[in-house]
């Protein structure tokens, strides 16, 4: 289609006017009027292209304007946009079949929401009420969602500002999970890792009071706070860990699931069953907003009787439940997953690491499927940050730096602190895949340079 530039510069206009920005301080906001986007690509009015290494929100992992996600919004539409709660709904229930059918062990029944935070707000809620107990665990360096109880969890600097302001949910316990390029546990292979930070994570549950602990909510493969893959049996030590105390399991899959981490959940990869899992982005590819708790059997039963004293207008809305059948049946019919599991172990990783290899400012990469990071340093040795934790201004200059060389290139990546992310779509061609890492490979001189050995 023909694009008009100064379409844009209105659309621009609009904006600033207007929009009130999350996670931003409003004056320094200025955002890339989009024009349109197809496949792994999105535009702006200029006709500048971009390839989306970023799903967006790390959500659209099966691209963008999936013809067949596209048509069975558009059929539902006609048909029926919204139906309350309260009434069964064909596409409603064939989401719920489908989602709980993916799901592993007795996870029989979908309570759906709007996004991801709601979803943990009510697994906790639900954690809550069936224990009788009112804490929750969560580990730092976590994301679990900008409303109060899920920022509450949050163990990142979103949080600080929640906290000081009083906008943080009470009763949460934060721990360390493991982390072996940065041990907190003096750990030097990812067995010690993970005995110790089970350990460490066993001490501080006994510390606060077995009885009093509710839930431990842990993201599955820690998301934004860095592409952290847990190490071989600690995933199954946090479900004995939960079994031991009577702690309800939450695994906060609404990144990690369907299909960023190469398998419908990330906890596929180690065969472990938590009592509740949350999802959200991928669900539908975030074509309509859409999330959700998959709730074991023994969880349902304390709600057989028992009034749950939650819920949504827009619970399970048609429109959304339509775009998560179309996108599970795309991801099915077109061998998604395996694509995802295949360009992680088959291209994206080797390249990766070649270019690790090749950069002094590269200190690790990881990942598996879709969901990788680049972790930059400054000193290879001392592994000290490109950028530091929660750095700010000037201190952010390094990362800032590479990832406008990657935009002026046509890559749109993903950054947080000293990471660079790579996280796009499930569908994503070798092609396209080496393209951007190219662009990236180019980019990271610039990281390079700051190295001080
Ligand atoms: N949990 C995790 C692991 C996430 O990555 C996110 C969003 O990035 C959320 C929860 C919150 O989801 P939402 O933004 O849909 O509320």
């Amino acid at each position: 289609p023909l694009l008009d530039p100064s379409e844009g510069l209105r659309v621009y206009a609009d904006d600033r006017a207007h929009l009130f920005h999350s996670w931003a301080a409003q004056g320094a906001v200025s955002p890339i009027p989009v024009a349109g986007a197809q496949g792994r690509h999105f535009w702006d009015y200029d006709g500048k292209r971009y390839l989306d290494f970023s799903s967006q929100f790390i959500n659209t992992n099966i691209g963008h304007g999936h013809p067949k996600v596209v048509a069975a919004i558009k059929e539902q539409a006609d048909r029926i946009c919204m139906i309350a709660s309260t009434f069964a709904n064909d596409k409603r229930g064939e989401a719920a079949r489908l989602i709980a059918g993916l799901a592993p062990g007795d996870l029989n029944r979908v309570l759906f929401t709007n996004g991801g935070a709601e979803a943990n707000e009510h697994a906790v809620r639900m954690a809550r009420v069936h224990t009788g107990r009112t804490k929750v665990m969560a580990a730092y360096r976590s994301y679990h969602g900008g409303t109060s109880t899920a920022i509450g969890l949050t163990g990142d600097p979103r949080r600080w500002d929640n906290d000081a302001a009083g906008n943080s949910g009470s009763g949460v316990v934060h721990f360390f999970g493991p982390y072996l390029y940065r041990s907190h546990f003096h750990a030097t292979t990812e067995a010690e890792e993970s005995a110790r930070a089970l350990a460490h994570l066993e001490q501080t549950i006994i510390f606060e009071g077995p009885r009093t602990i509710a839930a431990i909510i842990l993201e599955s493969i820690v998301g934004t706070a860095g592409v952290l893959i847990p190490p071989p049996g600690y995933l199954a030590g946090v479900r004995a860990l939960c079994d031991k105390y009577g702690i309800v399991y939450i695994a906060d899959e609404v990144m990690s699931g369907f299909g960023r981490a190469g398998a419908w959940f990330a906890v596929d990869h180690w065969s472990v069953t938590p009592d509740l899992i949350t999802f959200a982005k991928g669900v539908n590819s975030g074509y309509v907003p859409l999330g959700g708790v998959i709730i074991s059997d023994e969880i349902h039963e304390t709600f057989r009787d028992r009034v749950y004293q939650g819920g949504l207008t827009y619970s399970g809305h048609p429109l959304a439940c339509a775009a998560a059948v179309a996108t599970i049946s795309a991801m099915q019919e077109e061998g998604m997953i395996d694509n995802a599991a295949r360009l992680g172990e088959e291209v994206i990783g080797p390249r990766l690491r070649e270019i690790a290899a090749a950069h002094p400012s590269v200190g690790e990469v990881r990942g598996t499927g879709v969901f990788w990071a680049i972790e930059l340093v400054r000193d290879p040795e001392t592994r000290e940050m490109l950028v530091p934790y929660a750095g700010v201004g000037a201190q952010n200059a390094p990362v800032n730096e590479v990832v406008a060389a990657c935009k002026q290139a046509g890559l749109w990546p993903v950054y947080n602190f000293n990471r660079i992310h790579v996280v796009p779509p499930c569908n994503t061609t070798d092609d396209e895949a080496l393209h951007g890492l190219a662009i990236l490979d180019e980019a990271l001189k610039i990281a390079d340079s700051y190295v001080t050995t």
